[in-house]
């Protein structure tokens, strides 16, 4: 891709690459072709990033908060104009289609704007004590903070690991996926460029391990936030509890759909099917364990078959296509040992069910149902384009199978019911719950899961407050 951009390491505020530094490919997913060479930093280079860390966070911890937030604001403003190139470069590295790339680099800038006004509303509070004494709580930045993002939403993900603690009046050094590195240097540069120091916002690359094991070893990082798999998330919890660094875990997902016979069938359809697909699935809140109440069992599965078939699947840079390629192909073989094992175990397949040709990384959109519960995709996060539908007997059994898994990052239910909305409230055991509706993301609202899909919130006022500590001054 002639556009793409020379990939570097930003620390210090200075470019870096070449240098005897490794490096590693980065290839476009819909046509499997090497379109960079990312550079990687040295142990020297992660020592230089974690001592401008320290520096940096003095700096922006003591800079005021009408400074910070007119920086932040500023840098939003640059994301939001730039997100027609960003979002070309995004998809050209991960593959969804562009128009939901720009979109995710808009909403990227969104959550910066938020974050950027929610500095002036960090209140601390007062007790009331007799005269000549008082208590007073007082919240700090945590300090330097390292974020490590994946490759499913390289812009959204990149912001949610930097925004809350630059707002926060945190330094932080972030480590992109490699596989998808320029769209996270687009917006770190756009930090820079709206006046973040060089020393307060780094980005930096690596072997995954060696990077998070040299960083979380180093006791100036007082925070991790990590976004990925359960299982890295938990060995990263492991590495940071040495040193008892703070930690945002954002895990892995299974998200159950409880579609209630009193619900509209199409419109549940229409919404879901867009919901399930986007980014072919690889999405931590994606639908995937459809449960379906008997009476509209049928028409459900029918309908979100012949949808899943409709579907454009394509290039994301081509006009009309509404599903890109998986991002690696990792997604794939994962997919054809879990629908390998569903259909041995019995599942229907009604859709789908292949990969598409041998260029680049293309699956078909695939529908399953009558899923046994045994078999590994009702288990494990397939994390690919795939809907599992099921038929339930009822809300006891549908709230029940919810649950089953250790898993509680999204779910979603249709029901007209306000008695039963409110016991699913109640009862679904999940960090977000959709309820007549696909979305469960806003900026302003706290993001995270319970159980094994991990703890702490971002977005809203919770992921600023998630990178920082109260102090209490008692006088008197
Ligand atoms: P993975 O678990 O190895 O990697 C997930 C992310 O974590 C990647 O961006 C990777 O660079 C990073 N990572 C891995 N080891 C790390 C370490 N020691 N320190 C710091 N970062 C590390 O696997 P994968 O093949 O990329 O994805 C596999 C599964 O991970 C998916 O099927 C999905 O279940 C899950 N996943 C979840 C999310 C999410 O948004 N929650 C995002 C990506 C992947």
């Amino acid at each position: 891709m002639a556009d793409y951009p020379t990939l570097n390491l930003l620390i210090g505020g200075d470019t870096l690459a070449g240098g005897g530094r490794e490096t590693s490919e980065v290839d476009n997913p819909a046509t499997g072709e090497t379109i960079g060479t990312l550079p990687h930093a040295t142990a020297a280079d992660l020592d230089t990033a974690l001592d401008n860390a320290k520096a940096g966070f003095r700096e922006w911890r003591d800079t005021s908060a009408d400074k910070r937030a007119a920086i932040l604001a500023k840098a939003a403003g640059l994301m939001k104009e730039r997100a027609g190139d960003i979002g070309k470069v995004l998809t050209a590295e991960q593959g969804k289609p562009v128009k939901e790339a720009t979109g995710e680099v808009m909403y990227a800038a969104m959550l910066l704007e938020f974050y950027a006004g929610e500095i002036k509303r960090i209140y601390g509070r007062t007790m009331v004590r007799p005269a000549g004494q008082r208590v007073e709580v007082q919240y700090h930045p945590v300090g330097p903070v390292a974020g490590f993002a994946p490759w499913n939403f390289p812009a959204i993900n990149v912001m949610r690991k930097i925004g809350g603690a630059l707002a926060a009046g945190c330094s932080t050094i972030v480590k992109p996926s490699e596989e998808t590195p320029a769209t996270g240097l687009a917006l770190v540069q756009a930090l820079l460029d709206a006046g973040v120091p060089g020393n307060v916002v780094q980005c930096v690359f690596g072997e995954p391990d060696a990077v998070s094991r040299h960083l979380l070893a180093s006791p100036i990082i007082r925070k991790l936030t990590f976004t990925g798999s359960t299982k890295v998330g938990k060995h990263l919890a492991k590495l940071a509890a040495d040193d008892l660094k703070i930690t945002t875990m954002e895990l892995g997902g299974h998200a159950p759909v409880l579609v209630f016979d009193d619900s509209d069938i199409d419109k549940t359809l229409d919404a879901m099917v867009g919901a399930k697909f986007r980014n072919a699935g690889q999405v931590c809140v994606s639908p995937t364990r459809f449960l379906v109440q008997e009476g509209v069992f049928e028409k459900f599965r029918d309908g979100f078959a012949e949808r899943a078939k409709a579907i454009k699947v394509g290039d994301g840079m081509e006009d009309g296509t509404q599903m890109g390629p998986m991002a690696n192909s990792r997604g794939l073989d994962s997919m054809e040992k879990l629908l390998g094992n569903a259909q041995e175990k019995g599942a229907k397949l009604l859709a789908g069910g292949s990969r598409i040709g041998n260029r680049g990384f293309f699956h078909e959109p695939t529908v399953l149902s009558e899923v046994p519960l045994d078999a590994e995709i009702m288990n494990e996060e397939p994390f690919g384009p795939v809907a599992l539908v099921n038929p339930m007997a009822g809300e006891d059994a549908m709230i029940e199978e919810a649950n089953r898994l250790p898993y509680g990052l999204a779910a979603y239910a249709w029901t007209n019911d306000p008695a039963r909305r409110r016991r699913l409230a109640a009862e679904v055991e999940s960090g977000m719950l959709a309820i007549n509706g696909a979305n469960v993301s806003a900026v302003d609202a706290p993001f995270g899961g319970v159980k094994w899909s991990g703890y702490g919130s971002e977005d809203g006022r919770e992921g600023v407050m998630a990178c920082m500590v109260p102090k209490t001054i008692h006088e008197g």
